[in-house]
Parts: C-alpha cells; structure tokens; sequence
C-alpha cells in the first residue's frame, strides 16, 4: 500500500486567493504549499474549496499533480457565521464529483473546523483515513483575548473531531498541550508538524538595496506583516514605538490589508495619531509574496505583537530572510522564535518590554547580524519539502492501520 492521491478540503480558505488582507492569510499559503510539495514528492492532491468569485474556473490546475476543485458552499453573500449551514451541500458536491469522475483517495486531510466536519464525514464514505488541521481553535482563541466571539456549533464540532478524527495536526507543543487541556484530546493521536517556509522565495536580499527599493535610508526600520485583525495586536505595535527613543530616526511599516470591516485599520491609525507617532508609520497595505522578501530584507527587526499566533508563518519569512523578530511569547511563535538567539520573546501586551527588545536590537550591529544569521539557518530547517515529507508518513502510517 501507499499514498498516492490525497483530497485536501478546505472549504473557507482558497489556496489561490491572494494572502493578506480580509479572511485570506497563512492558512491559504498553507494549504497551497503542502499540496504543491506534496505534488513534488509524487501525491496527486486535489484540494476542495467554496465557488468564489475569484475563481478563474470551476478546476484549476495548481501545478504539477496539483488541482483546486470550486464546489457550491453558500452564495457569495453568506458572511463566515452562516457558513455552518452550507457544509451538507458542500459534503454532498464533493462526494458527487468523487463518484462522476470515479475518484478515491487514500487519505483525508482537513484545514480548519469546517472543513474537518465535511472531511470526516467524506472520509467515513471513503473508507479512507482523516487528518485534521485545526489552524484556530475556538477556546485557544478565547482564552488569548476577551472579547473573542465564535460560532456557536464551533466548539462542539472541534471536541468531535478531536475525538472521531484518525489524526490530528498540531502546529506547536502549545497547540498540542491545549487540545488535550481544553478538549480532552488524546495526545497520542494528536502529531506535531510545524509549518514550513518557501525557501526559495524568501532568502536574504542585500539590506541597502532592498531599502533603495523602498525608498528608505539610514532610518532604523520596524516591520509588521498581516492581516489587519485585532488579534494580530497592532496596537502592542503602536504603544512600542510610543516608547522609544528612535534616536537618528525610524520607521514602522506596517504590511497587510484592511478588509475595512472591522475598523481595524482606522483604529491602529487613530492611535498612532493619538500616541503622536503616526508621523512614523507607514501603512503600505497588502503586498504580495514576491514582494515581501524586499520587505523582510529591508527592515531591521520585524515585530509581531500578536494576542495569539497557531504558527506565525510571518515570523518564519522574516527568519528566511535573515532578519530577527521580536514577538509575543504565545502559541506558535514561542517554537519558531529561539529566544536570546534568533530575536526575543516576549510576554504578551508588555510594550516596555517589547520595546527594550527592538532597543537592544537595534543598537548592536554585532547583535543584530549575529541573531539574522542564527535565524536563517533555522529557518533552512523548515522548508514545505520536509514538512510535506512529515505529512506522508503521517498518512502512510493512518493508511497502515485503517481497516480497508
Ligand atoms: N501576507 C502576504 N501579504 C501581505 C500580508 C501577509 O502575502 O500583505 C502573507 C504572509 O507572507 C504570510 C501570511 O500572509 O504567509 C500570513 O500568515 P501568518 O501565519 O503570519 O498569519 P495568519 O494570516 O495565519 O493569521
């Protein structure tokens, strides 16, 4: 027996939608990554998703082996809170798509709750194993910052699949540890496997010139990549820089959209008015992939404040690109993060201490190089190769015990 095609679902989350702004951020890259390394190594994957308005076709192929298949899931209209009830449709135009075209697949793997509702139950029909992704969990959610509202089913479908699922990803030992915690999980059915980075994509670039590209010179640049949501805790970002003396000069670019939704945008910028630094931000908006490696390369740290974090796949990028993080000692960060050598870790919503960190940084060249350096050969570690490669054996070995 082996593995050689895997259904992917990720109802929410398109994996050729552009990351950065609105809903669309590391779990798309996730998705589309795995699947295209998973394609590397020989496993046909077909990843399912909702029909969007983006979508150029109903099948897209997605590179070699690779394809994305847009079902019906709820109108274009329908806001993430009624998506629950679409999930029966979806289930269905999966299955029925399976059996037009004769498909079966070896193993099931599912991204986020919703998704892992609809692949359990495809999985079951299939007779084939079922991996679940969780990305976010509600009570993690919840416990990280107040004030955090979820869909009601939410809970009770994640306590299911922790429960019923043949496998569950964990992103971190913190992932890990709060499903056993808070769901009653079975850590010996919960596998850890951290997230990868496009080594190819995000590699040093010479600092003076990825400055040039951006217009900057001799200022002491801070960094910010994501999507503009409150619990990306860009106000931590603010207050930080309220508290530094920037000496010669700074700047504080802040990469990533504003859906416009939540208001978030307009509330970071009214502080930063109100704190009289906005003179120093920059708010650039999304950029894309490609982009970034400029970005990462061009600053000198890169900030993430985040109330919580599953994985953090920003920190990751800037650690490719050779440049330190200061971040909130949360969730995933606290595994990619090496604190004292790759960027420091920090505790959660203590601007003080935040900017201490940035200060220290900045202030040693020696220090600075020394932390870039150490980052970038840890993140030589984590390409999507190897964690596709890890994503094998865990559905060779489910494969291995699931009755056929
Ligand atoms: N990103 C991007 N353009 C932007 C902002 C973010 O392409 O303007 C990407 C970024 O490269 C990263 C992802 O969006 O791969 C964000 O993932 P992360 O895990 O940091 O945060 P999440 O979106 O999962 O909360």
């Amino acid at each position: 027996m082996s593995v050689n095609r895997v259904a992917f679902i990720s109802f929410h989350a398109c994996p050729l939608a552009a990351p950065g702004v609105g809903k669309a951020g590391g779990m798309n890259v996730y998705v589309r990554q795995l699947a295209a390394a998973l394609g590397g190594l020989g496993v046909a994957v077909d990843v399912f998703t909702r029909k969007h308005p983006d979508a150029a076709s109903f099948i897209e192929e997605a590179g070699p082996l690779v394809r994305v298949v847009h079902l019906p899931g709820g109108g274009d209209d329908v806001a993430m809170e009624g998506l629950f009830d679409h999930l029966p449709c979806f289930l269905d135009a999966v299955a029925d798509f399976c059996s037009d075209e004769g498909l079966t697949y070896d193993a099931v793997h599912s991204h986020y709750w919703m998704s892992g509702w609809v692949g359990q139950r495809l999985a079951r029909r299939m007779g084939a194993p079922h991996a679940v992704t969780f990305h976010t969990m509600a009570l993690i959610k919840m416990q990280a910052r107040a004030g955090e509202s979820e869909i009601q089913e939410r809970q009770q479908v994640e306590r299911e699949l922790i429960a019923d699922a043949d496998r569950v990803v964990a992103f971190s030992p913190h992932e890990r540890d709060s499903m056993v915690r808070l769901y009653g999980g079975d850590a010996e059915r919960i596998t850890l496997a951290p997230c990868g980075v496009d080594l190819s994509r995000f590699q040093p670039l010479e600092r003076s010139e990825a400055r040039l590209r951006l217009g900057l010179n001799g200022e002491k640049v801070l960094l910010f990549v994501g999507r503009m949501e409150e619990l990306k805790g860009l106000d931590l970002l603010v207050h930080t820089a309220a508290q530094m003396e920037p000496g010669d000069g700074m700047r504080v670019l802040v990469v990533g959209g504003d859906d416009g939704k939540q208001g978030e945008g307009e509330r970071i910028r009214r502080l930063a008015h109100d704190l009289k630094v906005e003179d120093i931000f920059d708010f650039v908006g999304r950029v894309d992939q490609a982009e970034l490696p400029v970005y990462y390369s061009a600053a000198d740290v890169c900030v993430v404040p985040s109330f919580y974090e599953s994985f953090g796949l920003a920190a990751l990028e800037s650690m490719a690109c050779g440049t330190p993080v200061v971040a909130s000692r949360v969730g995933g960060l606290s595994t990619v993060v090496q604190h004292g050598r790759t960027g420091y870790l920090k505790s959660w919503r203590c601007p003080e201490a935040f900017a201490n960190s940035v200060e220290m940084i900045l202030s040693s060249k020696a220090l600075q190089d020394s932390m870039g350096d150490a980052a970038r050969l840890r993140a030589q570690d984590m390409s999507w190769e190897r964690v596709a490669e890890r994503m094998l054996a865990i559905y060779e070995h489910e494969q291995a015990g699931h009755p056929q």
